[in-house]
Parts: C-alpha cells; structure tokens; sequence
C-alpha cells in the first residue's frame, strides 16, 4: 500500500492523530448507522456493493461499517467519502483539536474505553454465539439487552455482574467524554 493510499481517519495536529488509536465512530460503538447526504456519491455504495437502509424516511449505511480496517477507513482518500464522515468530530477529538486536552491524556481515555469495548464484545459473544453472520454493533447489542428486560433479572444480573458493569461503564464513558452533548445518550443516533 503505498503512502496515499494509507487509511486514516481525522487529521489531528502536529503529527498526532487520535483516531488512528481510536475508531469507536466507525466500529457500531457509538453509532448504529451512518447517513447517507443528498450530496453523497449516490453510485458509492452500489460500486462497494452496500445496500443502504431507510430510517425515518432517510438513507443510512450500517455500522461497524465495512471501510473500516482496523481502526481505520480505507475510504480515507476518496474524495467520495460521505459527508458526514468528513466533517465528524467527536467530543473528545474535538477538545485535544483545540487544547484543552493533551495528547498523552487523549489517548488514556482511548484505551480505558476500547479495554471496556473488548469486555463488551466478548460478552455479546457469550450471549450471542451463533450471531456470526455480520459483526452486530455493539450499540445495538447495549440498547437490545436494555430492552430485553434481562438486566432485572436478579438471576442473570448475578451470573454476569462483571460485564454488566462494564456495559455501563462503556455507555458512561461514550457519554462523558466522545458524545457532542455531555451525559445524553441517544437512543438512535447517526452519525
Ligand atoms: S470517536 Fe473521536 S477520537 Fe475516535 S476515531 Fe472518531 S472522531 Fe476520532
Ligand atoms: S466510511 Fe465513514 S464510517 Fe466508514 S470507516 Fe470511513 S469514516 Fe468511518
């Protein structure tokens, strides 16, 4: 692969990029979908061969999202990257962007929340082994188990208290330091 062709996300400053450490606004961690913008390459996602989905009248693609590689998109450089992903910057990225956070600081949030995001996935695996036919997205995977009513189960709550608590430890961090609005956690968000 040669240099241009490099994947990356954001640009972030001096040589140090966030989000090539991060990933989380690709992998289904914080979001369930993507919008697709009116001004988006309407031939991109058929030429990939990705289907888009309709939410409230409106056009996605899902997440974790296919260009991701590693914690990387290989779309990077097409100048036909959506729109939304171009201009995307979550709290986080946007405080190191200006100052307010350092680098090395930046970073420890990034691996304290991907140590609790791998905790997360194993669980959903535990819960779910069979599901192997798409990687589910892991905020799918917190809304549903919310949903389900299995997290009153004293039963249940007992048997996996450990990766119960790292759920809610995953949503706490993506509330407090990677959403735009500090503690709102949305239900069905885009991208
Ligand atoms: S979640 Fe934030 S820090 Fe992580 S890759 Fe996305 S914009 Fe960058
Ligand atoms: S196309 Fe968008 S959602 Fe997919 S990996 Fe690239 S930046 Fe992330």
């Amino acid at each position: 692969m040669n240099e241009s062709n490099t994947p990356q996300l954001c640009d972030g400053e001096n040589g140090n990029n966030i989000c090539i450490e991060c990933g989380l606004c690709c992998d289904g961690s914080m979001f369930m979908h993507v919008k697709i913008d009116k001004s988006d390459d309407p031939t991109l996602l058929k030429q990939l061969g990705v289907e888009s989905v309709e939410v409230r009248d409106k056009p996605f693609f899902l997440q974790p999202c296919i260009w991701q590689e590693g914690k990387l998109c290989r779309l990077y450089n097409d100048k036909r990257r959506f729109k939304v992903c171009k201009a995307f910057k979550c709290r986080l990225l946007r405080q190191y962007l200006s100052g307010e956070i350092s680098y090395p600081s930046a970073l420890a949030v990034i691996r304290e929340i991907l140590i609790r995001r791998q905790s997360v996935k194993a669980f959903s695996e535990i819960l779910y082994p069979d599901d192997n036919k798409r990687e589910p997205s892991i905020f799918s995977f917190i809304r549903e188990l919310n949903l389900s009513g299995k997290m009153k189960d004293p039963a249940f709550r007992r048997i996996y208290s450990k990766q119960i608590l790292d759920c809610f430890i995953f949503r706490e961090l993506l509330n407090r330091s990677f959403y735009k609005k500090n503690g709102k956690t949305p239900e069905l968000d885009e991208k």
